[in-house]
């Protein structure tokens, strides 16, 4: 009988997962990565081992309704696929960790609660994280759970990086700048002596370029600021949500417009960035491909955002050494990698074209002043890094991907 480990990712339409085996005598390794899409329209779950090869791709019962009936479902398809192997420890994705959980968590109902007074700062993601960790105890009871947080990585930032400039005793409720994103910068971080060593303790901004998106500056692989804040809403223009914006357009949607709370919400969270300028479409990937002038200002609304928020970070650094894109877009769109290192050619940075297109990793001429790289991340990996090593499954660490 073997033991697993499970990671979870669960989104408001998405579960996302990863098991990791360890089959007798032996140590841990991935053995299938997987999501089920489309939660409360049309179920679907697609499994692939680790050389992507499919092990099942199969329509749900549309009475998948939640993340519940979506973990029954990957409940029902680990029984039948590893039946007599034991679940040993589950690890959770937790977007927000607010300033008390500074590392990966095993959860007790105290923690739990805490978590879910953070719902306001994360509502696109926290409930979700939080109804899968309560929905996987129930189901396992027993089974160690670990949350891994997103805000844990930025942690040991400056005084000033963190700050907010609004009065103490509000600061003193938690109002601070987060970060966001640190399961992937955190990956990022741990394969740059391996993958790009030259630039590895050296001064890098990571771009993590995904439906969120988001910028990191590295010294020494530690995080020294970042684009996002107390919320994951600040920083680059995202798939629907707008990135850095005036207050006083909040202001004026309240004070003004009359919205509520709940529609300010929603506009903020999923009808603004990409999709809010273009009108047509969050995805990149379909931007892309179309002509019109809504969907190029989106694109390139994007495009100037990333660059801009580039030159900050540089000087945050006192100069850089290396830029690093990852995720979605960055690891996927020549395109839009060579039209922010254009944007950059001033900090020095020069592209060489047919290794772009061919997705690096390296993708600079050897003349570039900086060097620029394409590195997937791995943010469920880093999940169950955390997982074995906080559980005592030390060897998870090392699996291959
Ligand atoms: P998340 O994990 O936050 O949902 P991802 O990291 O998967 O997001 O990134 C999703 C984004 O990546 C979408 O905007 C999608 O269009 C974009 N993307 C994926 N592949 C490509 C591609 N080949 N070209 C351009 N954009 C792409």
């Amino acid at each position: 009988m073997d033991d697993y480990a499970l990671v979870l990712n669960a989104g408001s339409s998405s579960l996302k997962f990863c098991v990791f085996q360890r089959p007798r005598g032996e140590g841990w390794r991935l053995a299938a990565r997987g999501q089920i899409e489309g939660i409360g329209s049309s179920p679907q779950l697609s499994v692939k081992d680790p050389d992507g090869q499919c092990l099942t791709k199969q329509k749900l019962d549309a009475t998948v309704r939640n993340g519940r009936d979506a973990l029954d479902a990957l409940a029902a398809w680990l029984r039948f696929k590893y039946g007599g192997s034991r679940v040993v420890g589950v690890g959770h994705r937790v977007v927000h960790g607010g300033s008390r959980f500074k590392g990966p968590t095993v959860i007790t109902p105290q923690v739990l609660a805490e978590l879910y007074e953070l719902v306001p700062l994360a509502p696109l993601h926290q409930p979700y994280n939080l109804a899968a960790i309560e929905a996987a105890s129930e189901r396992l009871p027993g089974v160690p759970q670990v949350a891994c947080f997103d805000t844990s990585f930025h942690r040991g930032q400056s005084a000033v990086a963190e700050l907010i400039p609004l009065p103490r005793e509000l600061r003193e409720l938690g109002l601070q700048r987060y970060g966001f994103h640190g399961l992937s910068y955190e990956y990022i971080a741990s394969v740059l002596p391996e993958v790009a060593p030259s630039i590895a303790n050296e001064r890098v901004i990571v771009a993590h370029l995904g439906s969120g998106a988001s910028l990191c500056a590295l010294k020494d692989r530690k995080s020294v600021d970042s684009t996002l804040g107390f919320t994951a809403l600040d920083g680059l223009c995202m798939g629907t949500r707008p990135g850095a914006l005036d207050p006083g357009v909040v202001l004026h949607l309240f004070q003004g417009l009359k919205f509520s709370a709940k529609e300010v919400e929603t506009l903020l969270y999923k009808k603004s960035g990409l999709i809010g300028i273009s009108g047509i479409s969050n995805d990149m990937r379909d931007l892309l491909g179309r002509r019109e002038p809504e969907a190029r200002l989106a694109v390139d609304y994007f495009v100037y955002c990333a660059a801009k928020e580039i030159g900050a970070l540089a000087a945050v650094l006192g100069g850089v050494d290396g830029i690093v894109f990852t995720a979605g877009i960055g690891e996927n769109s020549p395109e839009i990698r060579e039209r922010i290192c254009e944007a950059c050619a001033w900090l020095g940075v020069e592209i060489d074209d047919a290794a772009n297109d061919s997705g690096g990793p390296k993708i600079s001429t050897e003349g570039s002043k900086i060097s620029v790289w394409v590195v997937p991340t791995n943010e469920e990996l880093m999940i169950a890094r955390h997982t074995g090593a906080l559980l005592g499954l030390a060897k998870a660490a090392q699996e291959r991907t």
